[in-house]
């Protein structure tokens, strides 16, 4: 008898609190337009990379950057095995913005390659951010010279669905190197680094921003060395694709490393759709540029995020108009 009257006492006492609740959270929505967006926030969502790499820390950058100055948005960043699924994400509209590589996004678009037969028109570029660049690495005391010494060898070509994977298998094709002469693993930046290190494998491939961290934190532990790609090998890599460029990393890029490295190198580009909110391109735009500085930090990269390079290796028939229309505006379209 008690608990029923103890429980008639609270149901009561709870409507009460929820009439009150509600005509109290009403009234703000009526009256503050703060708080109605708060409850009617759009949700964004990044597509990186693993968490060793620079895509992860500049996307989640971004992200930050975008939660403090938009009020109706609420962002973040997912890690991911790289650019291949960050488009398929974007194709499934799992993600809302990307970071990819250029000559994966090309290929996507076009539907070549690995796309061959599943084009993805809508595909759009926001901006190209920086260039990444081809690492080939070893440890110091290796036999490995060039990329024809990977013969036999256990070799990180990176994630299933990185664009590291795939720049590895066409480069190591193109060296004459087929799948059945090297044992790859499909390791992440961070797995790899722990196994060169421990002499599991010989040698890791990975197409990232210079100086890409996980190789920074393993040069402290122990000295390593680049392999430059040979002429022949970045001509043939060059001829027909208009993504790639010929890069150098600087001798000092890397702890103990004291000679310049060519290689292979493509842009870091922010894409999404063409569905994707005209209204809202100029807004990420303007805040990614205008804080090019704390960006660029963050992902602790030798190459500053320059918005007179935004379209540096951009394909404009992949721009999304409103982009165009911003870099128009800035008079570098
Ligand atoms: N470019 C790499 C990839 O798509 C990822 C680079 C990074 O995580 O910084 O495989």
């Amino acid at each position: 008898m008690r608990v029923n009257l103890n429980n008639k006492v609270y149901n009561l006492f709870l409507i009460i609190a929820l009439a009150l609740f509600f005509s109290s959270v009403s009234k703000y929505v009526g009256a503050d337009s703060k708080f109605r967006t708060a409850l009617l926030k759009k949700f964004y969502i990044i597509g990186t990379g693993g968490i060793n790499g620079v895509y992860y820390s500049l996307g989640s950058a971004i992200a930050r950057l975008f939660n403090s100055r938009m009020e109706d948005i609420l962002t973040i960043s997912e890690p991911t095995n790289g650019s291949v699924s960050n488009i398929e994400l974007l194709r499934s509209k799992e993600v809302t913005l990307a970071l990819v590589q250029s000559d994966i996004a090309y290929d996507a678009y076009f539907g070549k390659g690995i796309f061959e037969g599943k084009p993805f028109p809508n595909l759009r570029i926001l901006a190209a951010l920086y260039s990444e660049s081809v690492h080939l690495i070893v440890l110091n005391d290796s036999p490995i010279k060039t990329p024809l010494d990977l013969k036999g060898k256990q070799v990180s070509i990176g994630e299933e669905g990185s664009g590291t994977a795939l720049n590895a298998k066409i480069l190591l094709d193109e060296c004459g190197i087929k799948s059945t002469d090297f044992h790859p693993k499909f390791l992440s930046l961070a797995k790899a680094t722990d196994a060169l290190k421990s002499g599991y494998i010989d040698a890791i491939f990975f197409t990232g921003g210079v100086p890409v961290e996980g190789f920074s934190l393993l040069s402290n532990e122990k000295p390593i060395r680049l392999i430059s790609l040979p002429d022949y090998n970045l001509k043939i890599m060059l001829d027909g694709r208009p993504y790639f460029t010929s890069e150098t990393i600087l001798a000092g890029a890397y702890r103990g490393v004291t000679e310049n490295v060519n290689t292979l190198g493509l842009r870091a580009l922010l894409i999404t759709t063409d569905s994707f909110e005209s209204e809202k391109v100029e807004t990420i735009l303007q805040i990614i540029f205008s804080n090019s500085d704390y960006l660029t930090s963050i992902s602790n990269m030798t190459e500053s995020i320059d918005l007179k390079k935004a379209l540096v290796g951009v394909d404009s028939k992949m721009l999304h108009q409103a982009a165009a229309a911003f870099y128009k505006s800035h008079g570098i379209f």
